[in-house]
């Protein structure tokens, strides 16, 4: 955000504390304005929450923190240094994978020491199409990052313009029409390494199988850097929350906004499911955007905004646990694949059931990159995905109890030991995850990704109702933390924007004062 004014006055809601949420009421409260965050969870952070098992306290959401330039922007934008706020530690060992007791597969932060593993693994030209897919997914990245990622509502047509021919060539190397699964095989004959990096459709809640090539950019944006959060993730939101108070931003907890209301044809409040009316000249809605086209949040919202695409994103069963563990030398990040990856997507997608033959992540969350740990009992979130039909019916003891034992299973055929006691185990279904978020069904990254133009599909953070905002991992950019935060700046910008043109043209669109610094 380039101008400095100071709007005072201006009262802004901001429903849900999500991270874009978060970055939302960071860049609006540094700003001046009036912003009142309504959170129905307990505490701040909504996917990127903590869960409790057994003794412990444990992330429950996201694990793999990346793009870390998006925080230390948005953090020097609100006047102050991401470090110190939150300790960082780069991870040189990306993640371990493993499609047995004997295949074993670590990726390195280092390329060169990735495509050596990649070499002793698979052989010397799995190796080389490894260094040319890098090469590819770099040059996705550096061609979407600025007309893509930071624009405000791109189009293929202002793509083209801002990536300019040489960056849509570089591109689109790849055919723009061409799956992430058929682009793989151009760079991979062995079928685990297909697979592996075929996981990075995943990261968007989408299948390889069904995801467009370009999503090869999540290899870069891990290859630029992981960092493991000291304490959990869930104290990045700690810390976005804590910034935002620190400019004047309040917080309500155990708020739950039941309808945003519009007078004379532009927002004017929200009302809470309790009844309470609290007025706004601004809203910043972080709800998923299928609650707000499903009416959730009343008509007015329902009418502003476009109604999802039809496909929902994976949803997941996650395990979070407190267990000893033996056998298989764990990473901070793991992977264990199913025999059969199509299957996989096949049960979740078409099918809509629970993966018979799941592919499995654990993150094991008090050990360091390189895998030093506890002796004891240690913390663990295990994730397999699942189809996002939490609302349509909920799994049967039978289905859970059956994924349950095919996801350990393939932890025990691939060498590690899970202890597990039930008193410290804490399941979530796509139902629980349904109940967190309403509306979506367990659907964790928003639509999926399926076909060329999915990406244009997400909605910009503008609404047809003036004063309305969007911001989440629903709309553009699309999911994952950095870029809901991402989200979470655009829909201020936005607002800022509608601000200052409001005062250029003399209209008091919102009422208060103004200053510049
Ligand atoms: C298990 C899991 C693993 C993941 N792994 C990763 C990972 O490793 N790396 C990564 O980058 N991303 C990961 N993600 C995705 C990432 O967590 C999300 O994309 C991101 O956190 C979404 O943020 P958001 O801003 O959309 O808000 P959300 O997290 O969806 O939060 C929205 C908030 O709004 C609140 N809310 C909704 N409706 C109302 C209402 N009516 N009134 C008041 N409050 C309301 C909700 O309670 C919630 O707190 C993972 C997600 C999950 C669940």
């Amino acid at each position: 955000m380039a101008s400095t004014t100071i709007y005072t006055g201006h009262r802004v809601v901001v429903i849900g504390a999500g991270v874009a949420g978060l970055a939302a009421a960071v860049l609006l409260a540094a700003r001046g304005l009036e912003v009142t965050v309504l959170e129905r969870a307990a505490a701040p952070g909504g996917k990127m929450r903590e869960v409790a098992a057994g003794t412990a306290r444990m992330d429950g959401g996201p694990t793999v923190f990346t793009m870390r330039w998006v925080f230390e922007e948005l953090f020097a934008e609100a006047g102050a240094a991401l470090g110190d706020h939150l300790a960082l530690r780069p991870v040189s060992v990306l993640a371990r994978h493993a499609w047995s007791e004997r295949e074993r597969l670590d990726l390195f932060a280092d390329t060169e020491q990735s495509a050596e593993a990649i070499g002793r693994f698979a052989g010397a030209a799995e190796a080389r199409g490894y260094r040319d897919f890098c090469e590819r997914a770099r040059k996705i990245y550096r061609t979407l990052e600025g007309p893509f990622i930071r624009a405000a509502r791109p189009t293929p047509l202002s793509l083209a313009a801002g990536a300019g021919l040489r960056g849509l060539t570089d591109m689109w190397g790849v055919s723009p029409f061409a799956t992430l699964w058929a682009e793989l095989g151009r760079h991979f004959r062995d079928p685990r390494l297909r697979q592996l990096f075929g996981r990075y459709a995943t990261y968007c809640g989408s299948s390889p199988f069904l995801a467009p090539a370009t999503l090869m950019l999540v290899a870069h944006v891990e290859q630029a850097g992981v960092w493991l959060v000291e304490g959990g993730m869930h104290r990045l939101a700690l810390a976005m929350a804590r910034l935002a108070e620190a400019h004047g931003a309040r917080f309500r907890y155990g708020a739950e906004v039941a309808e945003i209301e519009a007078r004379g044809g532009r927002v004017s409040g929200v009302v809470l499911a309790g009844g309470e009316r609290i007025a706004a000249d601004a809203v910043v809605a972080n709800a998923d955007l299928a609650a707000l086209a499903g009416g959730l949040l009343g008509d007015a919202a329902r009418r502003a905004v476009p109604k999802p695409a039809p496909e929902r994103s994976l949803s997941a069963m996650t395990w979070c646990l407190e267990a000893g563990t033996s056998g298989f030398p764990l990473a901070r990040h793991n992977v264990f694949f199913s025999a059969d990856y199509a299957a996989e997507f096949r049960d979740i997608f078409e099918r809509g059931r629970l993966p018979a033959a799941p592919t499995v992540y654990a993150c094991a969350q008090d050990r360091d990159d390189a895998g030093a740990g506890p002796d004891g009992p240690e913390r663990l979130l295990v994730l397999t995905n699942a189809p996002a039909i939490g609302d349509r019916r909920p799994f049967t003891g039978e289905e859970i109890a059956s994924c349950e034992r095919a996801s350990f299973d393939l932890l025990r055929r691939c060498g590690l030991r899970v202890d597990r006691r039930p008193e410290a185990v804490t399941l979530t279904t796509p139902l629980g995850f349904e109940r967190l978020f309403p509306a979506t069904g367990g659907a964790l990254y928003g639509r999926s990704l399926h076909g060329w133009s999915s990406s244009f599909g997400r909605p910009g953070a503008a609404t047809r109702l003036p004063g309305l905002f969007l911001a989440g991992g629903s709309v553009h950019p699309g999911p994952g933390v950095p870029m809901a935060a991402m989200s979470g700046r655009l829909a201020a910008a936005q607002l800022l924007g509608h601000l200052a043109s409001a005062a250029r043209s003399g209209r008091t669109a919102m009422p208060g004062g103004m200053s510049t610094r």
